[in-house]
């Protein structure tokens, strides 16, 4: 089934919408809602739900959501609370649904200087948040609308998610979005596109680990030989899991930092390592799961030491399948109806698309804008993209709707 010309007419009105969307976007960049900022994420929710209700939705509902666990620096878990997450449901018995998921939290705490929107040139916008997601939650919101203001609104139902967490790996949301992905034909995130515009295929996956190495204290003259050092014990196996990368392809490992140890004189019985491991696929991550396995129990061979490891691939690997392929030729096909030439690729990046496709629903995880320097006070977000890439993603819903994807539920 081809475009028809009301799905073009329904996304008319939004041609005209920049300088509102702009407005909008300082107004909601102007309030920190940084991961660990509890009162900057509440009233960050009011704002995106006083926004999305707009749309009517049936039901809103307010989730509070389970503490982050953590482990310290002296190898306790520690309970970090988080902020709420808002789900908005529109039901549309019988009909296909579409589940859309954004995050409304940055990466800049209440304490960062960088707080404020600055336009850099007619076409750019500089401001915590602008790109990596306000402005993409912005984009959702504005396709949904067109959805809603066309003929096709009875066809297709939705639920919309909205996060405080994402920007930490999603500790908290992660069961909401699992659960959530069993209720959908398809899902919508709207992160940022690739630098050039384009839409992310295949993803790697990531996975977050903590070491905690206990040894045994002695006093460092007279007592030496009784000692089990922790920080030699831990440096030994940082090595080792340095020496897995150039291994196998695609696959990373990256010690990125370390804790523990005392004082001089006394052989330390504590350190802790902290390391991330990217895997290119599901194959990978297997491996590299081994070889973990491996490099702990020989440590844990060695007398007088305890090892434990905590974290593990929070975020598999995404891989493009016939329906995640399906789904990137229809957003594709429809950016090129409305004037815009996009295609999609492999990046090493992880977001709740990677946990969306694991959890079997397949997605498109970057519908939102055209953007740069993500997490970086240089972020900006290309301005024109806040009305292309809502008539771009209203267009696909629109053709959801009509049943123009073609794949299993
Ligand atoms: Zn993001």
């Amino acid at each position: 089934m081809p475009v028809t010309p009301p799905m073009i007419s329904a996304l008319d009105p939004i041609r005209g919408e920049g300088p509102d969307l702009e407005a909008e976007l300082v107004e909601l960049c102007s309030v920190n809602s940084g991961s660990r900022n509890l009162p900057g994420l509440e009233r960050k929710a009011e704002m995106f739900t006083a926004l999305f209700s707009r749309l009517e939705p049936d039901e809103t509902i307010v989730e509070a959501l389970e503490p982050e666990t953590v482990i310290a620096d002296d190898g306790t878990e520690v309970r970090l609370p988080l902020g709420p997450a808002v789900r908005l449901v529109r039901r549309r018995s019988g009909k296909p649904s579409v589940l859309l998921v954004g995050h409304f939290d940055t990466v800049f705490g209440a304490d960062h200087p960088f707080q404020e929107c600055r336009r850099l040139d007619p076409y750019e916008l500089n401001g915590p948040g602008a790109a990596d997601m306000h402005g993409g939650l912005l984009v959702m919101h504005t396709a949904v609308r067109a959805l809603e203001n066309s003929p096709w609104a009875g066809e297709l139902g939705w639920e919309i998610i909205l996060t405080p967490d994402e920007e930490i790996g999603s500790p908290g949301s992660r069961p909401l979005l699992a659960a959530a992905a069993g209720r959908h034909t398809v899902g919508l995130v709207f992160e940022p596109s690739l630098p050039n515009g384009n839409l992310a295929g295949d993803r790697k996956g990531s996975g977050n680990f903590t070491l905690v190495v206990t040894g045994r204290a002695a006093h460092a003259g007279r007592d030496h030989h009784l000692g089990r050092n922790a920080v030699v014990h831990l440096a030994r196996m940082a090595v080792a899991l340095d020496d897995l990368n150039g291994r196998r392809e695609g696959v990373t490992v990256n010690p990125a930092s370390t804790g523990g140890g005392g004082p001089n004189n006394i052989v330390p019985d504590h350190g802790i390592l902290r390391f991330n491991i990217r895997v290119p696929d599901r194959s990978s991550q297997a491996w590299v799961e081994r070889e973990l396995d491996r490099i702990l129990a020989e440590a844990a061979r060695v007398e007088g030491f305890e090892v434990r490891l905590h974290g593990g691939f929070a975020r598999p690997p995404k891989e493009v399948d016939a329906a995640i392929g399906a789904l990137l030729a229809l957003a594709v096909d429809s950016a090129a109806t409305l004037g815009t030439a996009l295609d999609w690729e492999p990046t090493g990046g992880v977001c709740d698309g990677n946990d969306l496709a694991a959890a079997g629903l397949p997605n498109i995880d970057n519908m939102g804008v055209v953007g740069r320097g993500l997490h970086s006070s240089g972020e900006v977000v290309e301005l024109p993209s806040l009305v292309d890439r809502s008539r771009i993603a209203g267009l696909l819903l629109m053709r959801i709707a009509a049943g123009e994807l073609d794949i299993d539920p």
